[in-house]
């Protein structure tokens, strides 16, 4: 029975690995090494023009920023850029530009309002392929691996571990811990590398690693709806590897949800893990959130948290950048203010005991660092 649940945002990817986007960033820095490699990258250009045709469908405002690419093919600017010779604009210019308006978030908002379905399935993959390559340049995590280090302190059954990541940061099963992790859930088919390390594995302790919004390292054939847990190699793996099964031939698609546009609730695997959450939270005394803002289109998850009958201690562990020293308290004091407002209006209320919230806004590194030093040290 879990007592004490641990949730990850992408604040705490990010922590130890800056290429993971947060979520305005989602996507953009994809879309410029679309544009950069796009004679490299076979489908590349197909990809590239189709947001570029979504973008004229939803939002035409914004059309005379994107670059066409025949304007970067007949350039002989090796760096593709776009608007007239006066006005050179990059890419990353675009980004900047329009990528806090145009969320990736936002765009799937409003695909998902159309029924649009092969834009829906455009702007995943662009968001799949981002998280992938972006995932693959990371060796060591320091908070995570500290992380790890600390809770095989505890005991498993007291412990669950919920990750809204779809990175595989925090548990890569290719590569051996001083824990071990159980996802709750089945595969058809699990890549040898894994399941080497999970046999090797068996004396460490294994806590429970809930990740309902699915993991880049599962995926599911196209054709027999058959899952795999298996590591991506490469980012453009995603269209290329197939199903072994039985003779099937389908292809491999990664086995992750967008929460605000399609929860699986259909699904089976999805209804395992989401009941597992659910009863974890039911039973958990204290929480701690670690780099996860439960924005509003997460309504599921937040009915869940108002649910937590025994929750005793919440802890929000996030980030303040440091603008200046002397402006730094005031910001951190507003900071604590509004997350304590937000879990107040959003979560907590309605709940006949108020649990105690407490926030840490020195980052995920420096809360695990001080945890490590109270308690191993
Ligand atoms: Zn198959």
């Amino acid at each position: 029975m879990s007592k004490e649940i641990f949730i990850f945002g992408t604040g705490a990817s990010r922590a130890g690995n800056s290429s993971i986007p947060l979520g305005h960033e989602l996507g953009w820095c994809r879309l410029s090494g679309h544009i950069v490699g796009m004679d490299a990258e076979d489908g590349a250009i197909q990809i590239y023009n189709s947001f570029v045709n979504i973008i004229k469908r939803y939002y035409p405002q914004y059309e005379s920023m994107l670059p066409v690419h025949d304007e970067i093919e007949n350039n002989s600017d090796p760096t593709p850029y776009f608007g007239k010779d006066n006005n050179k604009r990059y890419i990353s210019d675009l980004a900047k530009a329009i990528s806090g308006e145009l969320s990736f978030d936002k765009l799937l908002g409003n695909c998902k309002i159309q029924d649009d379905a092969a834009a829906l399935s455009v702007i995943k993959r662009i968001i799949h392929e981002h998280l992938l390559s972006a995932s693959l340049i990371a060796n060591d995590h320091k908070p995570y691996e500290e992380f790890k280090k600390w809770i095989a302190l505890k005991n498993p059954d007291d412990v669950t571990l919920i990750s809204f990541n779809y990175d595989c940061l925090l548990n890569d099963l290719t590569r051996k811990y001083p824990v071990s992790f159980d996802y709750a859930i089945d595969f058809d088919y699990i890549d040898p590398v894994i399941q080497y390390n999970k046999n090797i594995s068996k004396n460490v302790k294994r806590f429970k690693l809930l990740k309902p919004h699915g993991s880049l390292d599962w995926q599911v054939c196209v054709k027999c709806r058959k899952l795999h847990q298996k590591p991506w190699v490469k980012w453009d793996d995603f269209n290329n590897i197939k199903c072994t099964l039985d003779g099937c031939d389908g292809l491999l698609q990664s086995f992750i949800f967008m929460p605000h546009v399609d929860y699986p609730k259909e699904n089976k695997t999805f209804e395992l893990i989401d009941s597992a959450v659910g009863k974890s939270l039911r039973e958990a005394v204290k929480l701690t959130v670690i780099g996860y803002s439960f924005p509003p289109y997460d309504n599921h998850m937040i009915d869940k948290i108002k649910n937590m009958k025994k929750l005793q201690n919440i802890e929000v562990v996030d980030f303040e950048r440091q603008v200046d020293f002397e402006r730094q308290n005031d910001r951190i004091q507003q900071t604590t203010r509004r997350i304590c407002d937000e879990y107040n209006d959003k979560m907590l209320s309605g709940m006949s005991i108020k649990p105690k919230l407490k926030v840490s806004l020195n980052g995920f590194e420096d809360w695990i660092d001080s945890k490590v030093s109270q308690d191993i040290a």
